[in-house]
């Protein structure tokens, strides 16, 4: 099958400087990829790279057969695009903003109409069909946000941070509406700063820094490849002295803020240790992805 979007050598600078740097990707149709990376990585540039929203410097964008951003206007009418911000009309109803979107793309109205049963089934909205924006809460406004996404009916979606903002039980709804369209084999493009979200939602990541590519695989390969197995997370009054020795117990340690990370293949020597001091508190739980983006992207802020 081939891929509904390839990116070859793909470049592009702001101000002398590559925000995208030699970037190739290939999506697998029917799988969803996540691409990671820390605050200021090129992951929002390359969207819009994808959507031929604007063009690269070097290299080349094919999105579904159209090379971009010459054909984007083609090539848009088939991709779904849920944005980082919500860009719902305030002043139409829920019905009325999937009508005035699905108009964008050159449907009818009756086309339009004949789908919003399935949009609102699908978003968890059946019953809100008249209701003014204003009255949806943050969770329901980004559950209509995906769901005008899927107005057009299209395989390939576009998903921009879809759940920044939301609480955890808002969070889990989108999860399993993002589950149901790569069971229905739609390819999903998901960006997120949520490593649980991306272990949880991706066939294959694709970590970004620098604009460049630096790991790609699947969740558990990222894990298994690139971090010890366990983790104790130690904080208490007596960290300061005990630190000093972790390292016998540990492979390696980090020290973020006031707790200290030590990774290792095995925990039982370390948890026995801190069981004998009571000055320190721990939690010991298998290694996940969050880990191994900290390990790859440090533990620095980037803005
Ligand atoms: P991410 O989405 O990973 O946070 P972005 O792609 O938004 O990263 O940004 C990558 C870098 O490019 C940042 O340093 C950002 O400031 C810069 N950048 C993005 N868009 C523009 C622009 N239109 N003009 C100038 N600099 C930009």
């Amino acid at each position: 099958m081939t891929s509904p979007l390839k990116l070859a050598g793909l470049s592009k600078s702001y101000a002398g400087v590559r925000v995208v740097d030699g970037l190739d990707l290939e999506l697998e149709p029917g799988r969803c990829h996540g691409l990671l990376g820390p605050n200021g990585a090129g992951k929002t540039t390359t969207l819009r790279l994808a959507l031929g929203l604007i063009s690269a410097d070097t290299g080349t964008v094919d999105l579904l057969g159209y090379p971009m951003p010459a054909e984007a206007a083609l090539a848009r009418r088939k991709v779904g695009v849920v944005p980082q911000i919500d860009s719902l009309d305030p002043d139409f109803t829920v019905r009325e903003n999937l009508l005035t979107y699905g108009r964008y793309f050159g449907m009818k109205g009756r086309e339009i109409e004949a789908r919003i049963p399935y949009l609102l089934e699908f978003s968890g909205l059946a019953g809100k069909a008249d209701a003014p924006i204003n009255n949806l809460s943050g969770g329901m406004k980004r559950r209509l946000t995906l769901a005008r996404a899927l107005v057009n009916d299209p395989d390939l979606i576009f998903l921009d941070e879809p759940t920044t903002g939301l609480d955890p039980q808002a969070r889990h709804l989108i999860w399993q509406g993002l589950r149901r369209l790569i069971g229905q084999g739609k390819t999903l493009l998901l960006t997120t700063h949520f490593m649980d979200e991306a272990e949880r939602l991706c066939d294959v990541i694709s970590v970004l820094d620098q604009g460049r590519v630096i790991v790609r695989g699947s969740p558990r390969e990222l894990i298994k490849q690139h971090i010890e197995p366990h983790v104790v997370e130690i904080y208490g009054d007596a960290m300061a002295e005990w630190k000093t020795c972790a390292s016998t117990f540990c492979r390696r340690c980090e020290e973020a803020g006031e707790t200290l990370f030590c990774y290792t293949d095995t925990p039982e020597r370390v948890v026995e240790e801190l069981e004998n001091q009571p000055g320190l508190r721990y939690l010991h739980r298998p290694a996940n992805l969050e880990d191994v983006f900290l390990k790859l992207t440090g533990r620095d802020l980037r803005d």
